[in-house]
């Protein structure tokens, strides 16, 4: 079900502007103009996931209307056209998620983002590590406000405890000070065991020394906040450093990713294939590797257009993860895609990859008004030996003698050698 935000505005055109950030990000936008209208709305208990709150309404003009939504319990971004640091420590002083000035349209970008990051923070999970409570508790309270996961340890043998019992933590945010595992000594251990690229590190200290910002960072931190720190800073160094995290992962997932089927494309192959090879031959089991080529795929482009073939492609590839679910499955390039079975006998290998070939010659595929026919050839490599490079050939081998022979069929050979 859609998510529910709230926009308390007056204005109608900055709530127009705030509705439409709320519909690209998938919210279901409810609007109240007034405080008067606000009540009327909340009065049939609707729950809603997150409100964003103007300061100033014409019957709430003093950021009354901020406890209103609170006491709703619904989690609330203040929005103000007012400046002043008065204003500014009374709306702080509350359970906030954030306090955002109007001052330009940026502001209008970051709330874009806080909404983004508030539906799907609760999948992230954080550990705050500090040997003062009242300050745990603190950066506990402003990161469950962002629907954080968060879990708490009070020194470093502890976070390392709670980091090996949950190791799909991805921010840690530790103090500096601490009995038994200080918090450099902490970002050191974190660093052995996990890259940058799993763990975004914070360190936090009201040492006034300078050099521990360095400190923490040339030992592997991130990041660094000096105590006391204001929840917008915090706020701000946190959404940064898990945007940063969730673009590094983009970034890979892309690398190893066919654009257009989504199939792990031939660099991820190639290192997962290998791996599942040595695994099979660590441990005595059966595996095949096979190249699959559809045949006369230039006449489904001359025939059906650019795009029909790459919905041929692309329904290739649904075809593969469907018939082939513990199997490695990837595209190579163009109509050429790759198959590592393992863990069954030879036979049974075999007769799926046959299986596959006779239900793509059987199976006409929609396409528009139109039906797409076409078939495959396979070249089949059995318990190979040899590097997954040289192994790969001998497949392309039987591919070749497979599509010389007359297509739509497997050709399984030995490796010479
Ligand atoms: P064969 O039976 O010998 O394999 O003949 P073929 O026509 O399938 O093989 P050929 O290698 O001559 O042509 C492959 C065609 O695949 C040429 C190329 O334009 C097309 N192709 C490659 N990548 C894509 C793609 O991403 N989308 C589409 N629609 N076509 C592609
Ligand atoms: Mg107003
Ligand atoms: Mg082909
Ligand atoms: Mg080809």
């Amino acid at each position: 079900m859609r998510k529910k935000l709230l926009v308390v505005e007056d204005s109608k055109a900055i709530a127009r502007v705030i509705q439409q950030i709320g519909k690209s990000l998938d919210y279901d936008v409810t609007i109240a103009e007034s405080m008067a209208q606000l009540e009327s709305i909340l009065e049939d208990g609707t729950s809603f996931f997150a409100a964003t709150i103007d300061y100033s309404l014409p019957d709430a003009k003093n950021g009354e209307v901020i406890e209103y939504v609170l006491a709703h319990k619904i989690p609330g971004v203040v929005m103000t056209g007012m400046m002043d640091d008065d204003t500014r420590q009374k709306i702080l002083a509350q359970p906030v998620i954030d306090y955002i000035p109007k001052e330009n349209s940026q502001a209008y970008m970051y709330l874009k983002r806080i909404l983004h990051w508030q539906k799907i923070n609760n999948e992230i999970e954080v550990l705050v590590v500090d040997d003062s409570r009242t300050a745990r508790a603190l950066i506990a309270d402003l990161l469950e406000r962002r629907n954080f996961n968060v879990y708490v340890a009070e020194d470093g043998i502890e976070a390392m405890k709670v980091l090996e019992q949950h190791p799909t933590i991805k921010m840690v945010v530790t103090d500096l000070e601490m009995p038994n595992m200080d918090g450099i000594e902490l970002t050191n251990e974190i660093r052995r065991k996990f890259t940058r690229e799993q763990i975004t590190i914070i360190g936090v200290s009201g040492a006034t020394y300078g050099a521990n910002t360095a400190r923490f960072i040339k030992n592997g931190a991130d990041d660094f906040l000096r105590k006391p720190f204001c929840p917008e800073e915090f706020y701000c160094r946190i959404t940064q450093n898990i945007e940063n995290l969730a673009n590094i992962e983009k970034i890979q997932k892309a690398a190893y990713t066919d654009y257009l089927t989504e199939l792990p494309n031939r660099r991820a192959f190639f290192q997962q294939a290998q791996d599942i090879i040595t695994d099979c031959q660590r441990n005595n089991m059966d595996y095949c590797l096979a190249m699959l080529d559809i045949d006369f795929f230039k006449k489904v482009n001359d025939t059906y257009g650019h795009d029909g073939g790459d919905h041929v492609l692309k329904t290739m590839a649904l075809y593969l993860i469907k018939h082939f679910e513990s199997g490695l499955v990837a595209r190579l390039g163009g109509e050429e895609f790759a198959i590592l079975l393992k863990g069954e006998s030879q036979e049974a290998m075999a007769n799926a990859l046959e299986n596959f070939r006779q239900t793509i010659e059987d199976t006409p595929l929609p396409y528009e008004k139109d039906e797409i026919k076409f078939t495959i050839s396979l070249g089949v490599v059995v318990n190979g030996k040899a590097s997954l490079e040289q192994q790969i050939s001998t497949a392309d081998e039987g591919l070749y003698f497979a599509k010389e022979n007359g297509r739509n069929q497997i050709k399984v050979v030995d490796e010479v050698n």
